[in-house]
């Protein structure tokens, strides 16, 4: 059973009082009843004394009669039984017998008090008396009247005594009521003050428990006041504490949020408990995916085994399938505590295509100048095994030493202009310019081979028009896309350069009417050393870079880049280039 504090000092203080009621109620009535029959004793020898006096004055004592006479006077008088007794024990007068009762008393000679008082003393006894019906207190005296002996006894009963001792009781009971109920109010009132300290301190270790913090004022030096005073040292320590971990929380709230790796913690049945921003960034997660399963929200294979381990690994894993799959290296750590993982991801799908890109770099770079080397060792060779020998010969091996190392020469070239475009060495200074002029500049860079092929060029631009671009790379772009035009197309033809704007920017077409692009060549014509027709190619000095180059120049110029069939036949390569900001309004309306 739960008994509240206020219960508990309720009935320890009623225990109190009951038992101390108890223990002085016993002590009282017997220490009383023991002092009350003495007193009732003395009073009885005192009247035992007065009713001798009284007798031994009274003359004419010989008659019997006037012995028992006296003996009721007396006994009236003091509210006592007296008797007379001679020596033979013969009861010669009583004040509770009439005369025939005095007749047919018993001899008196044995009783304790009779043969006490005979002897010269004073005799005292105390029995029950059947003649009165109850327990009574004798005194007896020894008297000598003249020739006469005997005894007086004074009796009284002792139901006196029961009645005060009774009377005490009530007035104890009482008492022990009324006291009682005042100790029951005062332990009320205390255990009241008591509880309402406990109850106050009881409801701000719960506020306390629930983070609000409070302390407890009382004033009091008792223990109550020293548990206070503890409680609210508790409360500033546990406040500090707190204080400190929401230190401590931000901090590693901020370092988690700040990193660029994705943070993922699980608990032991491998559901997510914890994650930073860049997990939600690297997942695309729209809900918050705390208490799932971490296979369930990044639904990659290879993560069973990593969890599976149990222990400090890497795995990489694929998430998704086909241009859309990603590359993620995770890192799992279980937590100290055994309880949990930690998991630290990584995309590295930008760093594996890299990986990949420059893998295919290398081995395509030694295929493209193993040719020409291999040629022009070969032909070396010729020469000096008796080729010099033949004046026309050594001329077409020299001619051919001459054509490769040329093509050796614009690999290089565009090799290294390809490298320091994307090692940032390139810098580009954009700034207005006219797309006419740049073409126009770059139609006489290709005069010669027009010419040569008996092109013809057409442009179809307005004056006007201009490109945030930068001049050079954009010279460079409509080089290369002419000098493509000017190689794949059939002589006699002709070229036809474009440049329109659009909303926010102005599409350059550069078009021929040579073979064309066939569509599934399209989407890769733009990668290094990427070729239709790759003997073709080659045979017309190509290296392969050229359209990678423009590729990566428009890019830095925020442009795009295509290629499109024309009609009949032939290609249109485009770009695009953005306007200057404020210009164009009414060519783009
Ligand atoms: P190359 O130096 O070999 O011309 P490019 O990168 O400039 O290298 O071009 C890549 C490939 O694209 C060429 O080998 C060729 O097959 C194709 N190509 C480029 N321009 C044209 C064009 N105007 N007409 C047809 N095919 C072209």
């Amino acid at each position: 059973m739960q008994l509240s504090v206020r219960a508990k000092l309720f009935l320890v203080s009623l225990g109190l009082i009951v038992a101390v009621g108890g223990a002085s109620f016993i002590y009282l009535e017997v220490e009383l009843r023991r002092w009350l029959e003495e007193l009732v004793e003395r009073n009885l020898e005192q009247l035992a004394h007065g009713a001798r006096e009284t007798f031994l004055a009274t003359p004419g004592l010989q008659d019997p009669e006037a012995i028992d006479r006296l003996a009721h006077r007396l006994g009236e008088a003091s509210a006592t039984r007296i008797s007379v007794i001679d020596t033979q024990g013969r009861l010669l007068g009583d004040s509770s017998l009439d005369p025939k009762g005095l007749q047919h008393a018993d001899n008196h000679a044995h009783r304790p008090e009779i043969e006490e008082a005979m002897k010269g003393g004073t005799g005292r006894a105390r029995r029950y008396s059947t003649t009165v019906g109850s327990e009574m207190l004798y005194v007896a005296l020894p008297y000598v009247h003249g020739p006469d002996k005997g005894v007086v006894r004074v009796a009284m009963p002792l139901r006196v005594v029961d009645e005060a001792i009774v009377r005490l009781r009530v007035l104890l009971v009482v008492a022990g009521m009324v006291g009682l109920a005042i100790a029951v109010l005062m332990s009320l009132l205390a255990s009241h003050l008591l509880s309402r300290t406990l109850r106050k301190l009881v409801g701000n270790a719960r506020a306390v428990a629930e983070g609000a913090g409070h302390r407890v004022d009382v004033v009091s030096t008792d223990e109550l006041g020293r548990l206070a005073g503890s409680f609210n040292q508790m409360a500033d320590t546990l406040q500090g504490t707190l204080a400190t971990l929401a230190v401590e929380r931000g901090r590693f709230q901020t370092v988690l949020e700040s990193m660029s790796e994705a943070v993922v913690t699980l608990d032991s049945n491998q559901k997510v408990t914890l994650m930073n921003r860049a997990f939600r960034n690297l997942l695309q997660l729209e809900s918050s995916p705390e208490g799932r399963p971490l296979t369930e929200v990044v639904p990659a294979p290879e993560l069973h085994k990593l969890l599976e381990q149990g222990t400090t690994g890497a795995e990489e894993l694929t998430l998704g399938d086909g241009n859309a799959a990603r590359q993620l290296l995770a890192h799992a750590q279980p937590l100290a505590s055994h309880d949990g993982t930690v998991i630290v991801m990584l995309d590295v799908t930008e760093t594996r295509r890299l990986e990949n890109v420059r893998k295919d770099f290398v081995a395509n770079v030694s295929h493209e100048l193993r040719t020409p080397v291999s040629i022009i060792r070969a032909n070396a060779e010729t020469l000096l095994d008796g080729g010099l020998e033949d004046p026309v010969r050594a001329r077409s091996f020299v001619e051919a030493l001459h054509r490769h190392s040329e093509r050796l020469s614009r690999i290089i070239t565009d090799l290294l202009d390809l490298s320091r475009m994307e090692s940032g060495r390139y810098k580009l200074d954009l700034k207005a310019v006219a797309v006419k002029g740049a073409v126009a500049k770059s139609v006489e860079a290709v005069q010669a081979k027009l010419t040569e092929r008996k092109l013809q060029v057409l442009v179809e631009a307005d004056p006007e028009l201009e490109v945030r671009a930068d001049p050079k790379a954009l010279e460079h772009v409509l080089l290369n896309l002419l000098d493509n035009a000017v190689k794949y197309s059939p002589d006699g033809g002709q070229l036809l350069v474009r440049a329109r704007p659009l909303s926010s920017e102005v599409r350059i077409e550069v078009e021929d009417r040579g073979a064309g692009i066939p569509a599934e060549h399209r989407a890769r014509i733009f990668e290094r050393f990427y070729r239709v027709d790759s003997g073709r190619a080659r045979d017309m000095g190509g290296t392969g870079l050229g359209l990678a180059i423009v590729k990566h120049l428009v890019d830095s110029m925020s442009g795009k880049v295509g290629v499109d069939p024309a009609e009949p036949k032939g290609s249109i390569f485009w770009f695009t280039l953005p306007t200057i900001p404020g210009r164009h309004k009414r060519a783009a309306a």
